[in-house]
């Protein structure tokens, strides 16, 4: 079996956010990739990518359904989990889908559960893009008001996969947040909103990972520096740490990998 490393997989390039942070996004676009025209893609073509790898001696780390879009935009994103799981599980180490988690209703998460439960020694890892923990940020740093909706939805996720009657669940989810400019200050409560969603109920089971990551500028040189900065700075003021409780995990970027001195970067904090 060959080691093919990660499959991404990008089911649209739209997205509907225009968060400042994401160079792509900006003004609307009709190209994208070097002047392709965006687009949805077609889920006959997954299913024969699947297939092809299904017959072959390949093994992926994981799958990941997401590159410059948010692939939630595609209406068959469920349905191509669902064939990966069902055709070639046994061919990735786990599923991802990274999503705004905006149009992700409650039927779709059923989907999305229903086809993780299918195989369910096979994880699923969702990583929802919040970057804010009150309306008003999530609007400077997404574009769009729609905090609310989002927190509908991923408490939906939260509650349906409670319910699920199975021994181990690794359908897993990730809370992310992108520090920056106008949102460092909320850092600490995003960290304490989650673990305190997560201690709730049922909430808490499977792997769920809050993350606080650095802000990665496209142009590098002092954008990149000046981010970085505030990544550090802020992580010292607001005294964040990572750590692990039963029920969630909480991680910092120490490094920031585009840096040649990276592994100092965040002061030699312990992780
Ligand atoms: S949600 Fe993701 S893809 Fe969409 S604009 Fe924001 S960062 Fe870019």
């Amino acid at each position: 079996m060959r080691d093919c490393g990660v499959l991404q997989v990008e089911p649209t390039d739209f997205c509907n956010l225009t968060c400042p942070m994401c160079h792509p996004q900006q003004g609307f676009r009709t190209t994208l990739h070097g002047g392709l025209r965006k687009g949805f893609m077609d889920v006959g073509l997954f299913r024969r990518i699947v297939d092809g790898i299904a017959r072959s001696d390949v093994r992926f780390d994981h799958l990941i359904f997401q590159w410059l879009g948010d692939p939630s935009l595609h209406p068959g994103l469920e349905e191509m989990l669902a064939y990966a799981i069902d055709r070639a599980a046994d061919r990735f180490g786990y599923f991802r889908i990274d999503t705004n988690a905006v149009i992700l209703t409650p039927g779709r998460v059923d989907r999305i559960v229903e086809a993780y439960a299918r195989r369910p020694g096979t994880p699923v890892l969702l990583v929802f893009s919040i970057d804010a923990a009150s309306p008003e940020t999530y609007v400077r740093v997404k574009g769009k008001d729609a905090f609310h909706a989002v927190l509908d939805h991923v408490r939906y996720f939260l509650e349906r996969r409670g319910r699920l009657d199975l021994p181990h669940v690794s359908l897993n989810c990730e809370f992310q947040f992108v520090l920056q400019e106008g949102n460092h200050h909320e850092a600490r409560r995003f960290v304490e909103f989650w673990d305190e969603t997560c201690a709730r109920g049922r909430n808490g089971i499977g792997w769920n990972e809050v993350m606080i990551k650095r802000l990665s500028v496209g142009t590098g040189g002092p954008a990149q520096d000046a981010a970085d900065r505030l990544y550090e700075e802020t992580v010292r003021r607001l005294d964040l740490r990572p750590y692990d409780k039963p029920h969630v995990h909480v991680k910092l970027w120490e490094q920031s990998f585009w840096r040649k001195d990276a592994g100092d970067a965040a002061g030699g904090r312990a992780s």
